[in-house]
């Protein structure tokens, strides 16, 4: 196991960690490269991702946590009509398994 250093699709550089044969390294980390995106554009990626998903939909009634909860559980369900109409973020999240 070795450390490569390469360039993501995003441009910025950062470092894999590569398995296997010392051969195939190299040919591995420039594959990791290209096909992903660095954490940090990563992350940001998710984020606006999920806050997509939330466009037209109320506003949630709840803590920090269960909001953050409660708004994953719409992204996957986003067809769902109680999803759609439903403020309390406790609710979607009690009924995340009936959707
Ligand atoms: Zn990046």
């Amino acid at each position: 196991m070795a450390w490569e250093y390469g360039k993501y699709q995003c441009g910025h550089e950062g470092r894999t960690q590569v398995y296997g044969k010392v051969s195939l390294r190299a040919n591995k980390a420039e594959k990791h490269f290209e096909n992903n995106l660095c954490s940090d554009c990563w992350k940001e990626k998710i984020k606006a991702e999920s806050e997509e998903g939330q466009q037209g939909l109320p506003e949630l009634e709840g803590s920090v946590k269960q909001v953050q909860w409660a708004k994953s559980i719409r992204a996957k369900h986003s067809g769902s009509e109680f999803v759609k109409e439903c403020t309390s973020a406790a609710e979607i999240i009690d009924r995340r398994f009936d959707l």
